[in-house]
């Protein structure tokens, strides 16, 4: 049975969905106005990792991720500059353009991770009609307020359940405590539905709407496409922790307004990737991006087993050390997993399906990656089984770990080519000869071509590199 740590109720649940056997998802993506740093790419790492034991599970999944490409404030008060048209002054380049450079780069991480695309993408920016809909419906329902000259605001104060999520402690709530105050709202917690542009100034995205010409709030984004792609009532929703005190918050509010019943079942929330103690965040001198690993040598995947070997509810703490402990790890099980693949061996035991339920009992314990990575080193020493039962336990677990075992087997399994199975073989014929200036000459330009020798007591063995 899969159990998911659900935010609403701070405990972890039996997962059941809405409709028997598909689970709709919604996971909050990136606000497009740079890289995503590899704190952001954490969350994404958990969400597809959530993703996949649903899979395992044999259930379908309906998964929509958004592209916030507008509407995102600098600050959570509804202060501060929006962020695409901030970036747009700092790059010289139009919101726009920014959005789409930003978009393509997030999707290219998330495919170098092997992170499974979403069947849904969507653009807060294709979705306005849907956004100004929900706030006449809440308009209608009397939720809404103008400040004017700022924008349309939500008042939490009708809003009876508001907090519930964060366990927001409403009344202690003094105005400013947790954002600093918009002159003009009513309550410290309301928060901007539409935002105005500035009167005599044009922004770069902009609509007219009821109210005005301007442009969304961030929070009824979510609301909208995801009640658009998913409906009005759906399993889980995703983000980083975060999300928690203001955005999902009000992202409850404005949709079961709306609908006036429970709107998601299952809220998960992944902690955060910090550095030296701190949060790694887009504006901060924390940044690494993804390609700054890549630059460093590293691969995309020693990442992803990287974040594998935490929990997603427990911090993780980013080093270059634990990454290199990570990378080495990685190094080792592809190297154990070929060794497996040039040594075939077939040994069937009792503990093949004892292995599989360990796995699968990790997984279903809200996703328990560190554990059931534990398992696939049990599998990899496990010499009551045999090379090929190993590479078929280690294949089974790799739906979830996204580690490309699989691949790795295939392609060590295809034929070397004729060109290189004569350089082997010359490289044989000079190790016979004792001629080992020659064997290793033909041993490097095998390893240019991508093909690793070594030599054992039965002669020389290779793999791919
Ligand atoms: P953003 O692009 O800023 O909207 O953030 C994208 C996702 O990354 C959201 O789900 C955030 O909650 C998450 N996030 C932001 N900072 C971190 C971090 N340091 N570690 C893990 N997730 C983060
Ligand atoms: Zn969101």
């Amino acid at each position: 049975m899969l159990k998911l740590f659900n935010t609403l109720s701070r405990k972890k649940e039996s997962f059941k969905p809405i409709t028997d056997k598909l689970v709709k998802l919604y996971t909050c993506g990136p606000t497009v106005y740079n890289y995503a740093h590899i704190g952001n790419l954490r969350t994404y790492i958990f969400e597809d990792v959530l993703k996949r034991v649903l899979l395992v599970n044999d259930f379908s999944v309906q998964h929509v991720m958004n592209i916030t490409d507008v509407g995102h404030l600098t600050s959570d008060a509804d202060t501060g500059e929006e962020k695409m048209e901030l970036a747009s002054k700092r790059e010289g380049k139009s919101a726009w353009q920014l959005a789409e450079f930003y978009t393509k780069a997030f999707q290219k991480d998330l495919g170098r991770l092997s992170i499974l695309p979403p069947n849904v993408w969507c653009k807060a920016t294709d979705h306005i009609k849907e956004q100004i809909a929900l706030v006449q419906e809440l308009e209608k329902k009397r939720y809404t307020y103008v400040i004017p000259g700022d924008g349309v605001y939500y008042d939490t104060s009708k809003f009876k359940k508001y907090g519930k999520l964060a366990k927001l402690d409403i009344e202690g709530l003094k105005a400013g405590a947790r954002v600093e105050l918009v002159e003009g709202k009513r309550n410290p917690t309301d928060f901007a539905l539409w935002k105005f542009s500035p009167t005599g100034a044009k922004r770069q995205m902009e609509w007219e709407s009821p109210w005005g010409v301007g442009f969304p709030g961030w929070h009824i984004e979510c609301s909208a496409m995801s009640m658009t792609h998913l409906g009005d009532k759906f399993d889980i929703h995703c983000g980083g922790i975060d999300h928690i005190p203001v955005h999902h918050t009000n992202e409850i509010a404005q949709s079961e307004a709306v609908t006036g019943r429970k709107w998601v079942n299952y809220w998960m929330h992944g902690e955060f990737l910090v550095i030296d103690q701190g949060k790694m965040a887009k504006s901060g001198e924390n940044f690494i991006t993804l390609q700054a690993l890549l630059d460093k040598g590293y691969h995309a995947l020693d990442y992803r087993y990287f974040c594998l070997g935490a929990q997603y509810r427990s911090k993780l703490n980013f080093s270059w050390e634990a990454l290199d402990a990570a990378k080495n790890a990685w190094r080792n099980l592809r190297d154990r997993i070929m060794d497996f693949r040039q040594n075939h061996t077939t040994k069937m035991g009792a503990s093949f399906e004892k292995h599989k339920e360990a796995f699968l009992d990790a997984i279903n314990d809200d996703l328990n990656m560190p554990v059931a990575l534990a398992e696939v080193w049990a599998v990899v020493k496990d010499e009551t089984l045999g090379t090929h039962e190993r590479l078929q336990l280690l294949e089974d677990f790799d739906r979830v770990l996204g580690l490309g075992i699989a691949q790795l087997v295939a392609s060590q399994s295809q034929p070397l080519s004729p060109g290189l199975q004569q350089l082997l073989d010359d490289r044989a014929a000079a190790r016979k000869l004792k001629d080992f200036k020659r064997s290793d000459e033909l041993r490097k330009e095998l390893l240019k071509q991508g093909i690793h020798v070594e030599d054992g007591p039965d002669g020389q063995r290779w793999k791919r590199v």
